[in-house]
């Protein structure tokens, strides 16, 4: 069996395309357009640190198809941030624009750091160089930043700063993801956990199912698994496992998922906050293993890839799985999820709320005309809910899985853009 180090991603991203172009008889033109990406930039960044040595730092932005917009997707810090998990990530937002039926190509960057070691002028540093470096081709018409693990809106007021200077300008299309002081959306900061909700409600209800009375549990109490563990609790679902890199936090009265965000605002880690009456604390590895595995009805994985895989898809209790992350399942795991029929709501549904109010803040910023929230959160119910629908009819059409339907209908919107142009 392989180890988590050893999937790769973008052999994940080609397996499922493969499968769902012969399912839904792809043409080869357009599996040969998206089985590679459009364009690759490595980059080399010298950072000045503050004890006053030079550092470098590889960086990458990974472009995979304008097919139907300009390129579209965030910015990862992490270690572990490597070209492979970049193309993946890339790929997977070509897929989840056209799902979600916005007019955009997919695109992700990342740069192979641990921000917690960098001070915060180090960490501006290194994105200003970051922005420097991939500027000639990003842009409002070419390709759209945005954040993902460990950036937030701070990275991208620098990063739109940066740009905003080598375009003479200031250019808050350039990114999504800004604070709403800069031009950045109401509502986009819970966009994608709200979505992670609306696709779930969706998707039961074609079902004949609802989420009252629901049994949730969260890894990653990030941005999308906090807002998703909230929204959930909203519609009447019980938090009863939820984690952190620290470890994950069981209780099975339930634990409150707005307390939860309010640590995940306060970047406080699980095993430094307080624990509810009753509930139990394990930590790291181990803690995150068993919440894969917890008894409950719905599981949502919101931390990072490959997190079910072929050791654990058989351990797996839910009944259904939302991808708050993108790729936490690998191939191998989905194969054995559907035979023992667990729903898998698929990473480029579920997660697609974040892109889709990306979207609604790009077409604030080049109209410069600003919602309110309430408009945000009513367009983006729409959207959720009509790609959830296009996901489950195609799903029925070709009588596959809700991942295969999703992979459908993104690729007879991306074949619709290419026979024109190629
Ligand atoms: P985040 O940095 O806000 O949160 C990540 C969470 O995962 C943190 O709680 C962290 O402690 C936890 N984590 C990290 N490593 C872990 C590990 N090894 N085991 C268990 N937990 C671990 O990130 P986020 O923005 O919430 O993104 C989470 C996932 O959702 C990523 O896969 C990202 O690509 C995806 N996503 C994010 C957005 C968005 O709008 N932020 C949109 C679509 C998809």
């Amino acid at each position: 069996m392989k180890t988590k180090k050893e999937y790769n991603p973008y052999d994940n991203y080609l397996a499922v395309l493969n499968k769902t172009a012969e399912t839904i008889g792809l043409s080869e033109d357009v599996l040969t357009l998206l089985s590679s990406p459009e364009r690759t930039i490595e980059v080399s960044l010298a950072v000045r640190m503050d004890d006053g040595s030079l550092r470098r730092f590889d960086g990458y932005r990974v472009q995979h198809s304008s097919l139907r917009g300009p390129c579209k997707g965030g910015i990862r810090y992490h270690e572990n941030v490597d070209l492979d998990e970049v193309k993946a990530l890339s790929a997977w937002m070509t897929m989840k624009c056209a799902v979600a039926d916005i007019p955009y190509g997919g695109g992700k960057g990342g740069i192979r750091v641990n921000p917690k070691t960098l001070s915060r002028g180090e960490l501006e540093r290194l994105t200003r160089a970051y922005a420097l470096a991939i500027s000639p081709n990003v842009g409002p018409h070419k390709d759209v930043p945005a954040p993902d693990v460990n950036t937030n809106g701070q990275v991208m007021a620098w990063f739109c700063d940066e740009y905003s200077k080598t375009a003479g300008a200031f250019t808050p299309a350039v990114v999504t993801g800004k604070p709403v002081a800069l031009g950045g959306s109401l509502g986009r900061e819970e966009s994608t956990g709200r979505g992670v909700m609306l696709a779930l409600r969706e998707i039961m209800a074609k079902r004949g199912d609802s989420l009252k009375g629901k049994r949730v549990a969260v890894q990653g109490k990030g941005n999308v698994g906090s807002v998703a563990a909230v929204m959930l609790e909203n519609e009447g679902c019980t938090l009863v496992a939820v984690s952190d890199v620290s470890g994950a936090l069981f209780c099975d009265k339930g634990i409150s998922a707005a307390q939860i965000r309010e640590y995940a605002l306060a970047k406080r880690m699980l095993k430094d906050c307080p624990a509810p009456d009753g509930a139990v604390f394990i930590p790291g590895k181990e803690g995150n293993e068993k919440l894969l595995e917890s008894d409950v009805d719905v599981l949502v994985p919101a931390a990072l890839e490959n997190q079910i895989d072929e050791g654990n898809a058989d351990k797996i209790r839910a009944k259904y799985v939302v991808e708050g992350a993108n790729g936490p399942t690998t191939a191998e795991a989905d194969e054995i999820l559907e035979k023992r029929g667990v729903v898998v709501i698929p990473d480029i549904l579920a997660n697609g709320g974040g892109v889709v109010v990306s979207y609604f803040e790009w077409v604030q910023n080049l109209s410069n005309y600003y919602w309110p929230e309430k408009e945000v959160n009513e367009k983006l119910e729409k959207k959720m809910s009509a790609s959830a629908r296009a996901v489950w009819d195609a799903s029925v059409r070709y009588g596959c899985s809700l991942r295969a339907g999703a992979y459908a209908v993104a690729l007879d919107r991306l074949a619709a853009a290419a026979v024109l142009l190629k």
